[in-house]
């Protein structure tokens, strides 16, 4: 993609989030925008970059590694997509966030390869709020009790919620879904207790991120309308 469009399309989602906050009284500056990468090539992943974007999000650790080796002491890396038990150890040490824990076994895999690494990493447990039988995900029940099982393990904190909603034509239906992960964040929220940081709320992508900021996202994951498909 060519820098003119790539910037425009920037421009777009970052005006787009700034009405979005404006509609629900909410400050531009509570919303990170996480720009994902899995279109696109080194190329064009140096180019967001190259526009400020911070911060950057792959769900495939075979591609994402080589990008990342090129890359990566550029901005602060996410790993958004399932995650195997097999690749942890080639994102830990990468990616400062997983935002799809959703088993424990998992979560001794990332702890463990994270304090060979001597690095902590910051997962976001991934939620299957609307229960469907495609997406991975903990069922909103189980969260506040998984939330306290990897609570014990010592290289990995819990550092917000994560869902996928499902792909409709209008944004609008899937509301409810980004309501509830919210609520299910304030629950959590006040179980932890005031002392520790307010959990991130990653949700919405190109698709819904202006629905989903509008109810609370602090991180957004816009690939397709920011970097288009080159693949
Ligand atoms: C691909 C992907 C995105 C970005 O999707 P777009 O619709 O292209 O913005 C966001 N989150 C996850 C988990 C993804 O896999």
């Amino acid at each position: 993609m060519n820098k003119e469009t790539l910037e425009q399309n920037y421009r777009a989602v970052t005006a787009n989030i700034q009405q979005a906050c404006k509609r629900s009284g909410r400050s531009p500056d509570e919303v990170g925008v996480i720009a994902v990468t899995k279109y696109v090539g080194i190329e064009t992943t140096e180019a967001v970059l190259d526009l400020g974007v911070g911060h950057i999000g792959e769900s495939r650790a075979q591609e994402a590694v080589p990008k990342w080796e090129a890359l990566g002491n550029r901005g602060t890396w996410h790993f958004i997509g399932h995650l195997q038990r097999n690749k942890v150890k080639d994102v830990v040490g990468r990616f400062t966030y997983i935002h799809s824990l959703d088993r424990f076994s998992l979560a001794q895999e990332i702890s463990k390869r994270a304090a060979q690494k001597e690095v902590t990493v910051r997962a976001l447990l991934q939620v299957n709020v609307a229960g469907e039988e495609s997406k991975f995900g903990l069922s909103p029940e189980e969260v506040v009790d998984f939330s306290r099982e990897v609570a014990a393990l010592p290289h990995l904190t819990v550092a917000g919620l994560m869902t996928m909603a499902p792909h409709v034509p209008n944004s609008e239906e899937v509301r409810p879904i980004f309501r509830e992960l919210r609520a299910l964040r304030d629950k959590l929220d006040t179980y932890r207790g005031a002392s520790e940081k307010q959990l991130e709320l990653s949700m919405g992508m190109s698709n819904d991120y202006e629905v989903a900021v509008e109810e609370g996202a602090t991180m957004v994951r816009v690939g397709s309308s920011l970097v288009g498909r080159e693949r």
